[in-house]
């Protein structure tokens, strides 16, 4: 098993990760981004953004490819396609050991970012990859011509919904108010769609179909009526769940599983810190994600600085 020693490592490879570890590096430490997959994190999968300063418009991947490459000109190390299958973020240094290799690290910083929610009803489970998709961007082109439902209102929702309109014929936007959580821009582009038909004061019950999805079950939350709505896909977008599992109660969480932190991104643990979308943050996006690996990054470069001068 190959062993590895830095002074900061960052487990995450997403925006939260990349700023982090270009900040580490230009504080002069070792820094490695340790990920699951492929570097990028979720905003590789957006088709676009228009609220990245400084670019009026800019694909998620491409600029996720320019904060790599930025990276990567300061020498931080990276370590994609990694399965976590321990960590010790107690004992000093901490250690984090993959299927590949065992990781030391004098400081961890945590970018885990977060997952799609599932809506937990009958038949979501079994029609994944046959109709039902937590990615629009991944999947869309699949349903040109055809009928799909998009389930939430917040701004992943409407956003994926009116992307989803460039292949559907029709975009069902079900929502269990009567009333959007998306950003006022992002409504008022989805009320002038007219491909995107809202369902309001509705939840999904049941995802039915054969090998593939054919239908959904709605209830009016109202009054309790049921209907059946003829279907070829349909796209949760009902919020996200942090990328914790991993951290088996050692540091501080709130009751979702966000990790809670100071306002330097320190967690309840010394030498552990944790940034953008797996923390207890108020606003969930790719410039929030920086600022805090900015943050936590300076941080973390004291924290290791301190202990080498203990050290001395
Ligand atoms: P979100 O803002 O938490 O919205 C989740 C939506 O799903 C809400 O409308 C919620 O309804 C609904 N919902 C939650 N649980 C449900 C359930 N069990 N059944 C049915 N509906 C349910 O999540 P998000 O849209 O994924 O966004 C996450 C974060 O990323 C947010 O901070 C968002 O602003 C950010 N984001 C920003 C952009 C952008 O700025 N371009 C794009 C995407 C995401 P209620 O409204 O009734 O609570």
């Amino acid at each position: 098993m190959n062993k590895y020693d830095f002074d900061v490592i960052i487990l995450g490879g997403g925006p939260a990760g990349f700023s982090a570890g270009l900040y580490a590096s230009r504080a002069n430490l070792s820094a490695a981004i340790i990920d699951i997959s492929m570097l990028g994190g979720q905003p590789s999968n957006y088709l676009e953004l228009e609220n990245y300063l400084g670019f009026n418009k800019i694909g998620g991947y491409e600029l996720m490819e320019k904060f790599e490459n930025h990276a990567d000109v300061f020498g931080v190390e990276k370590f994609p396609m990694q399965e976590i299958i321990s960590v010790d973020l107690i004992s000093n240094p901490k250690i984090i050991k993959t299927k590949e290799g065992e990781f030391l690290g004098k400081s961890v910083i945590i970018a885990t970012g977060a997952k799609p929610m599932k809506l937990g009803v009958k038949g979501e489970e079994k029609f994944i990859g046959r109709g039902v998709s937590y990615c629009a961007v991944c999947d869309g082109a699949f349903y040109q011509d055809k009928v799909v439902a998009v389930v939430g209102g917040g701004n992943s929702a409407v956003e994926e919904a009116m992307y989803l309109t460039r292949f559907a014929s029709k975009v069902y936007i079900i929502h269990r108010r009567d009333e959007l959580r998306a950003d006022k821009i992002i409504q008022d582009r989805a009320f002038q769609n007219s491909k995107i038909e809202f369902i309001w004061n509705s939840v999904v019950e049941e995802i039915q179909g054969d090998e593939i999805v054919k239908s959904v079950i709605i209830k009016n939350v109202n009054n309790s009526n049921f209907s059946n709505i003829s279907i070829d896909g349909i796209f949760p977008y009902i919020g996200i769940n942090p990328n914790v599992d991993f951290i088996n109660g050692q540091i501080a969480q709130d009751s979702r599983g966000f990790i809670l932190t100071d306002n330097t991104m320190k967690t309840s643990l010394e030498g552990v810190y944790a940034i953008g979308d797996v923390r207890n943050t108020p606003l969930r996006q790719v410039i929030t994600a920086v600022s805090d690996g900015a943050v936590g990054a300076v941080y973390a470069s004291k924290y290791v600085q301190e202990q080498k001068e203990v050290i001395v």
